[in-house]
C-alpha cells in the first residue's frame, strides 16, 4: 500500500517518511510553555539525522546489554539537548 502522508521533522523542517521520525512528547505542568499545558503535550517530531546530530543513538542493537547502554546514553542526551531541541522549534519559555 502506498503511503502518501508526508511528515515533517520539527527541527530541520525537511519532509520525512513516518518511519524516519521519532516522537518526543513533553507533558507540561507547572511551567508555561507556548501552546502546551497539561492536557496538550508538546509533540516533537524529530528525524534520524537530527537525532544523531543531537547525540542520540538511533541504530537498533541486537545485544541486550548494549541496548541498555544505548537507552542510558539517550536519556542523558535528552536531558542535555531538550533545551536545544525546544529552541530549534522556536518554543518560548515565558514567565
Ligand atoms: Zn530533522
Amino acid at each position: 500500500m502506498a503511503q502518501t502522508t508526508v511528515f515533517t521533522c520539527d527541527i530541520c523542517k525537511k519532509s520525512k517518511g513516518e518511519k524516519d521520525l521519532a516522537k518526543i512528547k513533553v507533558n507540561v505542568e507547572g511551567i508555561r510553555i507556548k501552546g502546551c499545558d497539561r492536557y496538550n503535550p508538546l509533540v516533537i517530531d524529530i528525524c534520524t539525522e537530527c537525532l544523531k546530530e543531537k547525540g542520540f543513538i538511533v541504530e537498533p542493537k541486537v545485544d541486550d546489554a548494549e541496548n541498555e547502554q544505548t537507552a542510558g546514553r539517550n536519556k542523558m542526551s535528552l536531558e542535555d539537548k531538550l533545551y536545544d531541541i525546544l529552541e530549534d522549534m522556536g518554543v518560548a519559555f515565558t514567565e
